[in-house]
């Protein structure tokens, strides 16, 4: 089927594609739905490429002003929406939301709200949301985004079309990585395996020297961690939260700059506040999305031990690191890979359950730790 340019930025999801964009030149846009598929598989990217296939005037033409502001995340019709609270959407945000739901658009003849873990509602804040997710103005579409459509409250979920999206291949993954950065297929399975496997995720890693360090701090500390004492164990945690916090500061300039526009723009007597507290809410993302990579990183690095002792070393993604990876390989079982594999998935479930990161890193240190004094 023909497609305008704006939906190749969407890898590997050609029934999505089809179905969204056949969905916004027929008119037959649907006033929300709940795109459902793992980490990476492009959920945002669609929500996206459905605001330009929508609002540019050639249909999604990939390079127009509208067209760039809506990828940059600029365009003041796109609205895209995080979880206030520390896990979860508060019933103050969804209130918001819906008086502005209720405000004709800005620029474009709709308007986009985007709710990334759409899994975060609670019962108070989903209750609060059902009328306008059921019914929204005729101007308004809502997508709610999620890794899992189990995990959604249902009344939220039976009130939106559903949309299903794969996990992209790891190969073509790295197919279009390399297409796109020009780096060599080594660094890609690097950038991708720090990267939970996001494509846009992993293009940022190879231009972030900030991330590379973060990524090197974390291997060097797993590869010293079984000579390690305690006390370096805890002061090793402690390093590699300050290196997820490093990207933060790079956003707080950027922020700075944002707010000073802002005030210009508005003059003095106008509140600042809601976007003082949107980037509130963006540090902390930032944040977590720090400890986060260092938790991929980590996992990566483990898995390498695991194909290496199954002797599967061309499944290795660290290639940079393998001598010190089949050290390790030549002791450790497979089964206690997995049970050091097994420690990460636990800190990333304690961390969204709003554990303090440093314990959770703490605690998964000292897990894999044992792991790797024992390794049968
Ligand atoms: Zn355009």
């Amino acid at each position: 089927m023909e497609r305008n340019c704006v939906w190749d930025d969407l890898i590997a999801q050609t029934r999505v594609a089809d179905f969204l964009s056949q969905a916004a030149t027929t008119g037959t846009v649907a006033h929300a739905y709940l795109f459902t598929g793992p980490t990476g598989s492009g959920k945002k990217t669609a929500a996206r490429a459905l605001a330009c296939a929508l609002f540019c005037d050639d249909d999604g033409c990939g390079v127009c002003s509208t067209c760039h502001r809506i990828r940059n995340g600029t365009h003041p019709d796109v609205h895209v929406l995080k979880p206030a609270g520390a896990a979860t959407y508060m019933v103050e945000q969804v209130r918001e939301v819906i008086h502005d739901v209720s405000l004709k658009p800005v620029q474009a003849s709709h308007k986009i709200y985007v709710f990334e873990e759409a899994d975060r509602f609670n019962a108070e804040s989903a209750n609060a949301f059902l009328k306008t997710l059921e019914e929204p103005p005729d101007d308004v579409i809502i997508v709610l985004l999620t890794r899992s459509f189990d995990a959604v409250i249902p009344t939220i979920a039976s009130r939106c079309q559903v949309v299903r999206f794969r996990p992209v291949p790891e190969s073509v993954a790295l197919g279009v990585l390399v297409e796109r950065s020009g780096a060599t297929l080594d660094d890609a399975r690097v950038a991708l395996a720090a990267s939970d496997c996001v494509i846009s995720r992993a293009l940022d890693f190879l231009q972030s020297p900030v991330r590379r360090r973060t990524r090197d701090v974390t291997i060097e500390l797993l590869k010293r961690l079984s000579l390690m004492d305690g006390h370096d164990v805890l002061l090793g945690a402690r390093t590699l939260l300050s290196e997820a916090k490093a990207p933060v500061q790079a956003l707080k300039a950027i922020q700075a700059e944002e707010l000073i526009e802002r005030k210009e723009l508005l003059g003095k007597k106008s509140s600042t506040k809601p976007l003082e507290d949107q980037h509130k809410r963006d540090l902390t993302a930032r944040e977590r999305e720090g400890v986060t990579e260092v938790l991929s990183v980590t996992e990566s690095w483990l898995r390498d031990c695991l194909v290496m002792s199954g002797h599967a070393p061309e499944l290795v993604a660290n290639v940079d690191d393998a001598d010190a990876i089949e050290e390790i390989a030549a002791v450790i079982t497979p089964r206690a890979a997995v049970r050091a594999l097994e420690a990460v998935t636990r800190t990333r479930r304690r961390i969204s359950y709003n554990v303090s990161p440093q314990l959770a890193v703490e605690a998964m240190l000292f897990d894999i730790q044992e792991v790797l004094r024992c390794p049968r």
